[in-house]
């Protein structure tokens, strides 16, 4: 998989992506993740990436040109090396809502790129034009869309066939069969007292199994009642 993050702040994603899952999963060759800075695609002296309002009001807005030329050098680079470009995301509070769903549907895709936007936004007629789907980590206002960015990225990333060490681990997460996880435990077996429930330490797997799955149901019913009854 590709993704391309299209940021006016670069330095903001770019250390998420040199740790832990996110470096492992690059360095296997599972992704492929290329940060691209808006200024390098401006063409004034002061590479400036935004500008006042029309109509006047607070906040900056991010211009159309420097976007418009780096998201389309890289369609025609992905259209000449035979990988186009499948979903062009932007992140925005009032997007469709991301969940694990939407992470599983676009993690079957080959190439996304995420474009993030600072100040009020980004110029409508980026929206308009180049955007094929909007998307919103949470009803908040963040300052910028490099964190969501690096939300999306993880939640797919971490789906991608070998890049957790245990492919059945993120089948087991929350929100994947429309549960919450079961509790887990690690050692010591007691600590301070508190001891770890009696059948995890049996060995006796279909009862591990029976006991995650109450458990998960417990815990759904009482803290997301609302996931149970979804259609
Ligand atoms: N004026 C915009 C509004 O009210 O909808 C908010 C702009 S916000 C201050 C600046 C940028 O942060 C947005 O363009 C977007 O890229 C990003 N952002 C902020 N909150 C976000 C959220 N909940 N989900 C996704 N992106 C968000």
């Amino acid at each position: 998989m590709r993704i391309d993050i299209v940021t006016a702040l670069p330095g903001l994603v770019a250390g998420p992506l040199e740790h832990s899952i996110l470096r492992r999963a690059a360095q296997k060759g599972l992704v492929d993740v290329r940060v691209h800075d808006l200024r390098d695609y401006t063409t004034d002296r002061h590479r400036q990436v935004d500008d006042y309002p029309f109509g006047g009001g607070a906040g900056m807005v991010l211009k159309p040109e420097p976007i418009f030329a780096c998201i389309e050098a890289i369609q025609q680079e992905a259209e000449a090396a035979g990988a186009p470009v499948d979903e062009v995301i932007y992140l925005t509070p009032d997007g469709e809502v991301f969940d694990q769903e939407m992470a599983n549907r676009l993690s079957l895709r080959r190439h996304l790129v995420l474009l993030a936007g600072h100040y009020k936004g980004v110029d409508q007629r980026v929206r308009d034009a180049l955007i094929t789907r909007e998307v919103s980590i949470g009803d908040y206002v963040l300052s910028g869309g490099e964190l969501p960015a690096l939300v999306l990225v993880d939640a797919i990333v971490r789906l991608l066939p070998g890049v957790l060490g245990d492919a059945t681990s993120a089948l087991s997460d929350s929100f994947q069969d429309r549960l919450l996880d079961a509790p887990v435990y690690t050692r010591p077996a007691e600590f301070r007292g508190m001891t770890v429930p009696d059948v995890l330490r049996s060995g006796d797997h279909p009862r591990i199994e029976a006991w995650r799955d109450a458990e998960r149901l417990k815990k759904t019913r009482e803290r997301r009642p609302d996931l149970l009854s979804r259609p």
